[in-house]
């Protein structure tokens, strides 16, 4: 690799392929992978595999740059396909297994995808492979030059607010950022890492596949969350990295006991509630640690691993990382900012300034003690009567109240004020919505007092954990237009 954009962190590190940095640090018969299918995978045949299934690509025409869709179930071979993609040069391009054959269509069209694997045949124009098909190939496979800056990945963001856009990742993008959260967390080949999340988005994929293949360590390789096959396997694990949920749902089966040989629990995609961080130290004597990343940027900031680790902040900037918040907005620059979104410059442009710093989106502060605190998002932002108003702000207010398990606050159309202030809170207990709202007026200025609050036993969430505001926005659309 010839182009050190960024010798601070590339300094020393020398490959002519991605895949060798990874091979260096790892031993080939050592464990990779524990499966719950019942298979053991070492290094080296995970490396086979994905050689494989690269010169299966390779001779069916597939060329470097060219882009590979992917929508399969998870599976090794499915985070091997990855690694085929960096061997050969092809850009990876995963996408959730949640979506229709309509959202398919658009990705593989707006992508111009060579080839689509999947798990079974599927009828459309792109060629497609099963990914038993590509496992098929020689194993000789020789590696493709790369350079730093050639696209390894695009991630189609979750698309919470409005059409989803690719982000191009480079292989400098996953490697320093492999390489800060090694550091970060302390990583080394005696880690086992218990792995349950999906493997289409960049925590699953990137996070938690990369820190285990940089360090050396290894898998637990759960193909779904369940938290009983979680604590079924926890005692063979040494880290755990989880969605919020994954933290409410395991809550009831940790103690202190099941949980004391292990050395880090983390937590991201999503805000950790102050009061889960709290219980779970509580139950287990584990401090959640917190980390903030998105699809873009990859990881961004870190609760410290030594040091305390705050509720409710998403902790330091991380190694190579710079962050600043201007105008409340959260920017980031390094060396793990993506290159843009898929011929989308109108967009790359929006959301990257000349200097080099991405604006997240996100909205926070950094705290007395230097902890970065996130308090909303940008987008999330109601107009109501002429005001701003912060979701958050009052989320955190009613969150606090009794009886509330969790609440999301929307602007809703409203004749008279545009926007209308709106709670949805998801309670297992019946509660008062008049009497919620003239608690709240005593709290909060008139304006950001929720106009009305709606009652439900769960807010509605996508498989990352975030809360689908839209979703919330599109069922409740006509609530005050019909008064
Ligand atoms: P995604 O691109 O799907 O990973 O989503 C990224 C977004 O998730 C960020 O811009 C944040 O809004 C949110 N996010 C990720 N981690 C955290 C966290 N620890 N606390 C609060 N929000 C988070």
């Amino acid at each position: 690799m010839s182009e050190f954009r960024h010798q601070n962190w590339a300094a020393g590190l020398i490959a002519n392929n991605l895949t060798d940095l990874f091979i260096e640090r790892t031993k080939a018969q050592s464990l990779f992978a524990t499966c719950d299918d019942g298979r053991n995978i070492t290094y080296n045949e995970f490396w086979s595999i994905a050689g494989r299934m690269a010169s299966t690509l390779t001779s069916a025409g597939a060329k470097p740059g060219d882009r590979i869709a992917v929508q399969v179930e998870k599976s090794i071979e499915a985070l091997a396909l990855f690694w085929a993609c960096v061997r050969a040069g092809f850009i990876f391009l995963p996408l959730n297994t949640a979506y229709t054959p309509t959202e398919i269509s658009y990705f593989l069209q707006d992508a111009e995808a060579f080839a689509f694997i999947v798990d079974k045949p599927v009828v459309t124009s792109t060629a497609h492979f099963t990914i038993d098909d590509l496992s098929k190939g020689r194993d000789d496979f020789t590696n493709a030059d790369t350079t730093w800056n050639d696209i390894a990945a695009i991630l189609y963001t979750s698309g919470t607010t409005g059409r989803s856009k690719g982000a191009m990742l480079t292989h400098a993008n996953l490697a320093s950022n492999a390489l800060a959260l090694i550091d970060t967390w302390k990583f080394t080949s005696n880690d086992v890492l218990l792995h349950a999340l999906p493997v289409y988005h960049t925590h699953g994929l990137f996070v938690g596949m990369n820190t285990v293949l940089f360090s050396g360590a290894s898998l637990i390789f759960h193909r779904k969350f369940s938290p009983e096959a979680v604590m079924r396997d926890l005692p063979h694990a040494t880290t755990f990295m989880g969605v919020p949920t994954f933290y409410t749902r395991l809550m009831p089966l940790v103690t202190q006991g099941n949980t004391k040989h292990m050395r880090l629990f983390i937590s991201g995609s999503a805000p950790l509630l102050a009061e889960t961080h709290r219980e779970f130290e509580t139950r287990t004597g584990h401090a959640i640690l917190e980390r903030y990343g998105m699809t873009e940027t990859s990881m961004i900031a870190s609760n410290p691993y030594d040091g305390k680790r705050r509720a409710g902040t998403v902790g330091f900037p991380l190694l190579y990382v710079e962050v600043r918040t201007e105008h409340g907005g959260i920017e980031v620059r390094g060396p793990n900012v993506f290159q843009g979104y898929w011929r989308n410059l109108e967009k790359t442009q929006e959301d990257k300034r000349d200097s080099g710093f991405f604006i997240t989106g996100d909205l926070g502060h950094f705290d007395d003690e230097g902890y970065l605190v996130i308090t909303g998002r940008a987008k999330d932002l109601i107009i109501t009567g002429g005001f701003n108003v912060y979701p958050k702000e009052i989320e955190d207010v009613i969150d606090a109240m009794p009886g509330v398990t969790e609440s999301a606050v929307i602007g809703l159309p409203h004749k008279d004020f545009g926007e209308a202030v709106t709670a949805v809170v998801a309670t297992n207990q019946t509660l008062d919505e008049l009497a919620m709202i003239n608690q709240l007026k005593t709290r909060l200025a008139a304006f950001k007092v929720p106009k009305r609050i709606l009652f439900v036993a769960d807010l509605p969430r996508n498989a990352m954990a975030k809360v689908q505001k839209a979703e919330l926005r599109k069922t409740h659309a006509g609530l005050y237009l019909t008064q």
